[in-house]
């Protein structure tokens, strides 16, 4: 029976845990490895920053990769390189019992040099293991590699201007460092797959470099109120407390330090009440009637495409705006950028109409509506002064929340989706066809960026489904705020 291969992505499975990979060899159907929205975004938006990488590297021939007949690619791209291509993208090489891809490969001189394309803003230490295998196949077929870069994108890059989108970055010697240790390493995963499953113990393996999808698996399932949902609980306590024989919060004897928040949260639990600290009444007072909530949603287009954007800039496409008057008298204002524009200017105008006389704009975690004022203010220094009176008008529910007021029901997070539910539990996102934040994102990019991929119906579905949300995040800060000030009034 021949031995099993791998391939790089394979090998960078099983570096991370040897129990991971076998499941993903051994288990191909399983249904942790079906991948979810999130992660279909990532390798959407890997498979697109891979095919812009070309691009910048231009003449170059493609090895067109059959899963199925990995060995033709591997034969296509050895003529290829004998017919001279300087340069290949995708080129195939099989070796060792490894097999890989190598995203650009370009002559230099009698070498090569090997460019791993990655979506990041910076190479990273993870990187290099990646860079690593393909350079010990791409040796081991014959070639020399002169150079391995990881070729990434460029905070520096400023749309319309394109021509830096990639900075790469020479990484040669910690590459040369790793190599020696990879035929092992390869021999080992190769005959972990040939046994039983091999035991794995669980840690920060199971995060790092990234989530592990077995987790369900693996970890133990947790009791209501873990320890763990203790906000900010470092490595230290956490030994000690389960070093106590504390696994739940409530087991936690009350001579033990904590912080004042911890504290909170553990006379939350034993309580099963909400705990309301004194200082809220005098901390509640900015927020009084009438007033103003906002809230942004941005996405952030991982290479930009409007100008003075870079990749990755956050862009706020949409906004809420409720009015709450003096006598609780609410309005609401709303704003949706128009696929085929650039929104900022718009998004600008919009604001400033939908906040003029605010006395106080409240938002939750409002150092995102922060960032993105001042960033505008930057960008459109004709509307810097009346950006400027905004922001300084802007104040922050999540503070109040997290400094004065802990529910049980919070489990560990002040999320205005963990809080608004705890305290108001009549409001609820559950009705929305988007009802999260990642969500919304995701289905803004698509009606922004991409709006020839959806049918009408399809997006005007998505608008309504967007102003939904977005609106019911405006309205959650109106009640919570309204439930703060009941708090308020029963505090001390
Ligand atoms: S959950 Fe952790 S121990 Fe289990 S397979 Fe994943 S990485 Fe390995």
């Amino acid at each position: 029976m021949s031995r099993p291969r791998l391939s790089k992505s394979k090998y960078v499975i099983g570096l991370q845990c040897p129990r991971r990979l076998w499941w993903t060899v051994h288990e191909r159907g399983a249904p942790e490895l079906v991948p979810d929205a999130a992660l279909r975004a990532v390798f959407a938006r890997g498979n697109r920053v891979g095919e812009v990488a070309r691009e910048h590297v231009p003449g170059g021939v493609l090895i067109e990769i059959d899963w199925r007949r990995l060995s033709h690619a591997v034969r296509e791209t050895a003529k290829v390189i004998a017919d001279g291509a300087s340069v290949i993208y995708e080129a195939c090489f099989a070796e060792s019992g490894v097999f890989v891809a190598v995203d650009v490969l370009e002559r230099a001189g009698d070498g090569w040099v090997l460019a791993e394309v990655k979506s990041t803003t910076s190479a990273k230490a993870t990187h290099i293991d990646d860079a690593a295998i393909q350079t010990h196949v791409v040796e081991a077929a014959g070639l020399s590699v002169e150079r391995v870069e990881v070729m990434h994108l460029n905070r520096e890059c400023v749309f319309p201007d394109l021509s830096n989108l990639f900075a790469r970055t020479d990484v040669t010697e910690e590459v040369r460092a790793h190599l020696p240790e990879v035929p092992a390493r390869v021999e080992e995963l190769r005959d972990c797959l040939e046994g039983d499953l091999p035991d794995a113990e669980i840690g920060d393996r199971c995060k790092t470099p990234y989530d592990c999808p077995f987790m369900g698996r693996c970890w133990p399932e947790l009791p209501a109120d873990h320890i763990g949902e203790l906000f900010r609980l470092g490595k230290k306590k956490r030994e000690e407390l389960t070093d106590l024989g504390c696994e739940t919060i409530d087991a936690i004897p009350a001579e033990t330090s904590l912080t004042d928040m911890q504290v909170r949260q553990r006379e939350a639990v034993v309580t099963g009440e909400v705990v309301v600290e004194a200082g809220l009444p005098e901390r509640i007072r900015d927020f009084e009637l009438p007033l103003t909530y906002l809230d942004f949603e941005a996405i952030n287009p991982v290479i930009p495409v409007w100008p003075g954007c870079h990749p990755y800039g956050q862009v706020v496409v949409q906004f809420s705006v409720h009015h709450e008057d003096a006598d609780g008298v609410v309005e609401h204002r709303e704003w949706l950028a128009e696929p085929g524009r650039d929104p900022q200017e718009e998004s600008i105008e919009e604001l400033l109409a939908a906040t003029a006389g605010a006395r106080r704009v409240a938002a939750y975690h409002a150092s995102f509506e922060r960032s993105r004022i001042n960033e505008l203010a930057k960008r459109f220094p004709q509307y810097a002064e009346r950006l400027g009176d905004l922001a300084a008008k802007l104040i922050d529910l999540l503070p109040v929340v997290r400094g004065n007021v802990y529910h049980p029901g919070f489990h560990g997070s002040f999320s205005l989706k963990s809080v608004l539910p705890a305290l108001v539990p009549e409001e609820s996102y559950a009705h929305l066809a988007v009802a999260d934040g990642y969500t919304a994102a995701t289905a803004l990019e698509a009606y922004l960026l991409a709006p020839e991929a959806m049918s009408d119906a399809e997006r005007e579905k998505t608008r309504r489904d967007l102003l939904a949300y977005c609106k019911q995040d405006t309205w959650s800060l109106v009640v919570l705020a309204r439930a703060l000030r009941g708090l308020a009034g029963g505090a001390g």
